[in-house]
């Protein structure tokens, strides 16, 4: 990641360069590329110019000596204008400006530095190494100026440890360093002067101006700057570090009055300066990072190290007697260095893994919430769909067919969704059973085509734990416009992905800006439903199941309506769904059973044998999937002293198809005597095979059926249902009659049961009390 700038400035989340994007526009791109360029061409012209001139008159002065000068001067201009536009970019965060303030205005002076050097030696007839006063002056603002801008850039350091390793190396690098100044730059130039005070005090104030120097650099590299693009950072520190070594090239031109090493050095640093300033600029910016620049710059002191080694070699050499203990020492320092390397490349290996489990879901190997949002964020702001992938009924299958199931469920449904996207596409898994595609440079049709694939993909059967597994999801897209960040993109799939469940799930709906109010609504409503369990704003109704001829009840539906504060009555089909998928349908499913069963005993108290014989009560089957439910319904029924065979339970026909094992908590149920329904009956699939699996008492033709006036063409259903109950002894209620000529009809076909707004609608239970005692008179 360290190694190339551009990589990070993608990876990175960089909220800057969102604003660039607002701010900058595809023609200053395009300026940008061009100059940057026009820049390097420049500035590399005039190192090669300065490089060629300077070999030339490396041994004696051939040509005129103003061309000696030349380069160095103009050369800092291309730089100073670099560095200038970066500190004017506004997207850039302060720091990164600040630096290249700084770091313009060092190249200014280096500029005028040279040019006052130029004036001494062509308008005075100076030697070129000797530099007037002014001159010293000019370039030592410079080098301050830039130890300034180094030490302003902020560290980002975390922990002592940190701290500590930062302070080792760059004790390594700077000693190292020191050492190959004094052998090669302080002592030939201590020996040629003779050691004059006046020349001791100008070595000791290069020397040590030259170890901040390497101080400042090495204390920003291995701090792994965060302001700082990495290429621009390379760049620059190889510049610097060319600056300070090319003092050593001092011992070989010191008998050369013309020449001076700042007509090269200068003209090459600000090749480096150039080049890292337009890296800068390209790369826009990076989060910080700080770990892996840490560690990717720490063979630097080992560097050092071997350097050292090198020149001890080379200088303890020609002694014949010291060479053995020499060689032995170097060697020495050799294996540890060796052994260290070892050890820091087992320590990568290992923060690698730790890397890839903290970016990786573990159970699929895709990557994880954190990855996939990195993944996102940097394919932004080009466009993107983000497909968000929610498995219907994981929860049930989690619950009822245990753990492992789930888990292989999980993986198939990973490895079917990665088969189904293109390479360069990421397939994350957000945790429990939400997937997560991020789809690239696709439109929203062709992103919805791909959506379809998936769910096709998901279609066919799982099997786990030798079960056969129906796997249903539904998918949520949303594709990126002008602007959107990665959490507007992650919201609105989300709400697309809701409405998909909320339209029966199994399906693909991409996002509109309608759906994000239904969804709130939705969310908003599911807050409120904790407190409405709570805070005692549920009611029963009681719909009544009665005689065909009308003339007996036999028992009542209990259905739960939420008085809302503000809304008023709101009716199940809205808060059911909300209620099921938060998980709270587990309390208010309980609160409806044992509300109900107290109202049975209530009635059973007050009316004696008037009192409606069953009490019917809707179950979902995400209770049902809650392993203590049938404990619940033992205790309510004990609580309530009702007997179990004047309890009901009604579960549809498709909570039936997802139960599973389940199921068996169904028959245990029975076992106590609770009789079961299958609501809705005729509307779901599979409905024979179930018949036979499940063993239930009653079954309630759903009322399309019945409404389904007769004149129509095909099976007769009303009629088809009931021969089935016939057959399999099963007691059969028609819902939903609402007119004499449906009751008339029914009863023909020999059905005995019904319930609907012909006879009764739901009411409270005081409204029973009424009926019954209305029903009982004429037989009084
Ligand atoms: P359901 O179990 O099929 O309940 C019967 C629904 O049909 C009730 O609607 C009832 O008011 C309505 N209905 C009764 N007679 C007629 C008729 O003649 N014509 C028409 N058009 N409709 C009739 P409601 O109360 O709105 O309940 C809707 C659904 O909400 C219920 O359908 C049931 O699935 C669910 N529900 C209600 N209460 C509960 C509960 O306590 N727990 C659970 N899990 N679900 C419940
Ligand atoms: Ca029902
Ligand atoms: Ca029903």
């Amino acid at each position: 990641m360290w190694t190339s700038g551009n990589a990070l400035a993608v990876v990175g989340v960089h909220p800057w360069e969102n604003l660039r994007s607002f701010a900058g526009t595809p023609i200053e791109t395009l300026m940008t590329k061009q100059s940057s360029r026009s820049a390097l061409v420049v500035s590399t012209g005039l190192g090669l110019f300065a490089v060629l001139v300077f070999a030339l008159n490396l041994t004696a002065l051939r040509g005129p000596l103003f061309l000696l000068w030349l380069a160095g001067p103009l050369s800092t201009i291309v730089p100073v204008v670099v560095a200038l536009r970066i500190s004017c970019t506004p997207s850039f965060p302060l720091p990164t400006r600040r630096f290249w303030r700084h770091l313009a205005t060092v190249a200014a002076l280096a500029g005028l530095g040279s040019a006052l050097n130029a004036w001494d030696v062509l308008g005075t007839g100076a030697a070129a190494q000797n530099m007037s006063a002014p001159t010293v002056a000019v370039f030592s603002a410079a080098v301050l100026t830039l130890l300034w801008g180094l030490f302003r850039l902020p560290l980002g350091v975390s922990g002592r440890g940190e701290l500590l390793r930062i302070g080792l190396d760059a004790g390594t690098v700077l000693l190292a360093a020191a050492v190959f100044m004094w052998q090669f730059q302080t002592r030939p130039m201590l020996e040629a002067t003779g050691y004059q005070a006046a020349s001791v005090i100008a070595a000791s104030f290069t020397l040590v101006l030259e170890l901040v120097t390497v101080f400042a650099i090495v204390k920003v590299a291995l701090a792994g700057q965060a302001y700082l693009a990495p290429r621009a950072l390379h760049l620059f520190a190889a510049g610097m570090f060319g600056g300070v070594l090319s003092g050593f090239l001092q011992q070989f031109i010191v008998d050369q009055p013309h020449l001076s090493l700042t007509q090269i050095s200068i003209p090459l640093v600000m090749i480096c300066a150039t080049a890292a300033a337009e890296a800068q600029r390209r790369s826009g910016v990076r989060a910080p990072s700080r770990q892996s620049a840490g560690r990717s710059f720490s063979v630097f002191p080992y560097l050092a190290v071997a350097a050292v080694d090198a020149l001890l070699l080379a200088v303890a050499w020609p002694h014949e007697d010291q060479r053995i203990v020499v060689v032995a020492a170097v060697a020495l320092t050799g294996l540890v260095v060796w052994r260290q390397i070892t050890a820091f490349r087992e320590n990568t290996e290992l923060v690698a893994r730790l890397d890839h489990s903290s970016t990786h879901d573990p159970l699929t190997g895709l990557p994880n919430r954190a990855l996939f949002n990195d993944r996102l964020a940097a394919a932004l702001p080009g466009r993107v769909s983000v497909a968000l992938i929610d498995l219907d009924d994981f929860k049930t299958v989690n619950d009822t067919l245990g753990h492992g199931a789930g888990d292989v469920l999980l993986t198939t449904v990973a490895e079917r969704l990665s088969g189904c996207v293109r390479a360069g596409d990421t397939v994350a898994r957000l945790g429990g059973d939400e997937f997560v595609v991020l789809l690239a440079g696709l439109d929203a049709a062709e992103a919805e085509l791909s959506a379809q694939r998936m769910i096709a993909a998901l279609a066919e059967p799982v099997i786990a734990d030798g079960h056969d597994l129906l796997v249903r999801a539904s998918i949520g897209l949303a594709t990126s416009g002008a602007g959107d960040d990665a959490g507007e993109l992650l919201r609105r799939a989300d709400i697309a992905m809701y409405a998909a469940k909320h339209g029966g799930g199994s399906d693909v709906q991409s996002y509109t800006s309608g759906m994000a109010g239904a969804v709130a609504d939705t969310a908003a409503l599911g807050a409120q439903l904790r407190q409405a369990i709570t805070g005692g704003q549920l009611r029963l109704a009681y719909q009544p199941i009665v005689a065909l001829d009308g003339s007996r009840l036999d028992g009542v539906e209990a259905l739960v309506r939420w008085q809302h504060p503000d809304r008023g009555v709101i009716p199940p089909a809205e808060f059911i769904p909300v209620a099921e998928r938060t998980g709270l349908i587990v309390p208010l499913g309980d609160w409806v059973l044992r509300t109900a069963c107290a109202q049975l005993a209530a009635w059973t108290a007050e009316l004696g044998p008037l009192a409606p014989a069953m009490m019917n009560v809707n179950v979902s089957a995400r209770q049902l999937s809650d392993a203590g439910f049938v404990d619940r319904v033992v205790q309510i029924l004990a609580a309530t002293g009702v007997p179990a065979h004047r309890l009901t339970l009604e579960i549809t026909e498709s909570t039936a198809v997802a139960l599973g094992e389940a199921a068996g908590r169904l028959a245990e149920l029975r076992g106590i005597g609770v009789r079961i329904s299958l609501d809705d009956f005729g509307t779901g699939q599979s409905t024979l095979t179930l018949l036979h699996e499940l063993a239930v008492d009653q079954l309630k033709l759903d009322r399309s059926f019945v409404q389904d006036d007769a004149g129509r063409p095909g099976l007769n259903m009303p009629a088809a249902v009931f021969a089935l109950a016939g057959a399999a002894g099963l007691e059969i209620v028609a819902e939903g009659v609402e007119t004499p000529e449906q009751a008339e009809r029914l009863e023909r076909l020999g059905y005995r049961w019904a319930q609907g707004f012909h006879f009764a609608r739901p009411m409270p239970a005081d409204d029973i009390t009424g009926l019954v005692t209305r029903l009982s008179a004429p037989a009084a």
